[in-house]
């Protein structure tokens, strides 16, 4: 059961996208890297950078939609059986996959176990 984004999450996503790109184009033709990109070999690295870093945005931006599935209810503890319950009161840690262009970093929604006093995080829907 995975949560979509609602039209108005994406839409502040689509907003920090495109400032995001704005930003990485501008840096591509500063005045600041301008003599950092003489050869073609520099133009390239600097040019796929950007592309890369827009990329894990947008990769980031699927997994969080995926990771913030509603946690599963009626998910029991793997270990003594009991109910678990949401962990709402802090913020999930912040985790992350090595994708082909870098890190891409996500939260996971976490539960917990009253009875072992422990954080779970049930597998993905
Ligand atoms: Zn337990």
């Amino acid at each position: 059961m995975v949560r979509r984004l609602t039209e108005a999450e994406r839409a502040v996503l689509e907003a920090e996208f495109l400032e995001k790109a704005r930003a990485e184009f501008r840096r591509t033709f500063s005045e600041e890297l301008r003599p950092k990109m003489r050869t073609f070999t520099e133009k390239e690295t600097r040019c796929f950078d950007a592309g890369d870093s827009l990329g894990r945005f947008l990769l980031e931006a699927q997994v969080q939609e995926e990771e913030t599935a509603r946690p599963v209810k009626g998910y029991v503890c793997p270990d003594c059986g009991g109910p678990t319950e949401a962990r709402e009161d802090e913020p999930p840690p912040e985790r992350a996959l090595v994708s082909r262009r870098g890190a891409v970093r996500f939260t996971r929604p976490q539960r917990a176990c009253p009875a072992c006093r422990r954080a779970l995080f049930p597998p993905r829907p």
